[in-house]
């Protein structure tokens, strides 16, 4: 089946129970599905829109009410949607970082934030995760008082991931925010992995600003977010234009410079809001998805020589594990190499992990039933068994 010449259908989610870290969160509801081809034309959702002419005030389809859903949804007093997370450092970083500003960040920091602080011309200073990997308010508190102390100012801004993209592990983000604070640094909580999987508060966390990834987690098509601010970093984010034309005397109006005036003007935003009714419902039910993890990470480790790296018990389902004392030994002497494992893996209807990949690497239980758990859990013993692995 093709779209058009050489470009085939995909129907990877359609086919296979996919583990991919990054996919399993972002898999478009059926609704979403039905308005990315209704809202597909570009500037669709310009069709109603009115004076003060911006994105957010447009009430059909019913954008504004979604903002102040999703707003309410967070704790937070004002969101924006953004063409992805990353998008959504960047509009905070250019806020509050000039040249030569510190920036904390921490050593498990996804990449885009590190490009984010870049952009502004600032500097990336880590806090180091323990040995456990977990960031912890202590560390955070040592490297704020590490920046006063070489750079003779305080960070500018905070980045904190709530659950990294590494380990999958959950911070403790109210505790770092409450530390940073001390040094009125901003604090602005990564949620890629967390809005839209399970429940987060902004509020109740203590922090400045939410970014969620709609693409990653919100069942929504890429490149989408959200960025949520307080009442009070609000107004310095999403300041309004003042510039004025020199020939025309022209001015703005209400546009938002960092948001570039409007942002998703389509099937983004549109797939992003049919999704959001069964977003805030599954993150109700984020006990079950743990549930199903623990399945599939008890028959993994059922496997001798099997290592969980993430934290113990599991509080996210992105998990990442060490197989080199037992899937990688059959690699050693398999004909298909590394390869043996997704190849596999495949044959059995079960897709997402790196080809080639038997040492270190992640899976994502997000979204499976119980069912498919159950049947991806027997894929991996079985799999152990028939290559002469002992499974407990
Ligand atoms: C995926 C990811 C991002 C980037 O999200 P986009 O929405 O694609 O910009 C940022 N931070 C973390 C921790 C991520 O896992």
């Amino acid at each position: 089946m093709r779209c058009a010449a050489g470009i085939e259908a995909r129907q990877v989610n359609e086919l296979a129970i996919n583990i991919d870290p990054i996919q399993a969160g972002g898999r478009l509801t059926a609704d979403a599905m039905k308005a990315v081809i209704a809202y597909g034309d570009g500037y669709s959702v310009c069709d109603n829109c009115r004076k003060p002419n911006r994105l957010d005030y447009i009430s059909k389809p019913p954008i504004a009410e979604f903002h102040r859903e999703v707003a309410a949804w967070l704790g937070m007093d004002t969101v924006r949607t953004v063409p992805g997370a990353r998008r959504g450092f960047q509009a905070v970083a250019r806020t509050y970082v000039d040249k030569g500003d510190p920036v904390i960040l921490t050593s498990l920091s996804h990449y885009t934030e590190f490009l984010a602080v870049e952009e502004s011309g600032g500097i990336a200073r880590e806090i180091p995760a323990g040995a456990d990997h977990i960031v912890t308010a202590e560390a955070a508190a040592q490297k704020a008082e590490e920046v006063r102390r070489e750079s003779g100012k305080d960070a500018v801004l905070a980045i904190i991931d709530m659950v990294d993209y590494q380990y999958g592990n959950l911070h403790d983000v109210r505790a770092i925010a409450s530390a940073l604070h001390q040094y009125d640094i901003p604090v602005l909580c990564n949620g890629a992995y967390t809005v839209g999987i399970m429940p987060v508060d902004g509020k109740a966390l203590g922090v400045d600003f939410v970014v969620g990834s709609g693409h990653k987690s919100m069942a929504a098509p890429a490149p989408s977010g959200v960025l949520a601010a307080t009442a009070e970093r609000a107004g310095e984010v999403f300041r309004t234009t003042g510039i004025t034309g020199d020939v025309t005397s022209r001015k703005f109006g209400i546009k938002e410079p960092a948001m570039m005036g409007c942002t998703l003007m389509g099937a983004t935003l549109v797939g992003m809001m049919a999704s959001f009714p069964e977003v805030r419902e599954r993150v109700r039910h984020f006990d079950t998805e743990l549930a199903n993890n623990r399945i599939v990470l008890s028959a993994l480790q059922s496997i001798e020589g099997t290592r969980v790296l993430s934290e113990m018990p599991r509080k996210h389902t992105l998990t990442r594990v060490d197989t080199t004392a037992s899937f990688d030994t059959v690699a050693q002497k398999h004909k298909k190499k590394g390869f043996f494992l997704a190849s596999e893996l495949e044959e059995k209807g079960i897709t997402g992990i790196i080809p080639g990949a038997t040492r270190v690497w992640k899976f994502n239980t997000y979204g499976m039933t119980t069912a498919q758990a159950q049947y991806l859990a027997a894929a991996f013993t079985d799999i152990a068994r028939h290559n002469g692995l002992n499974v407990a």
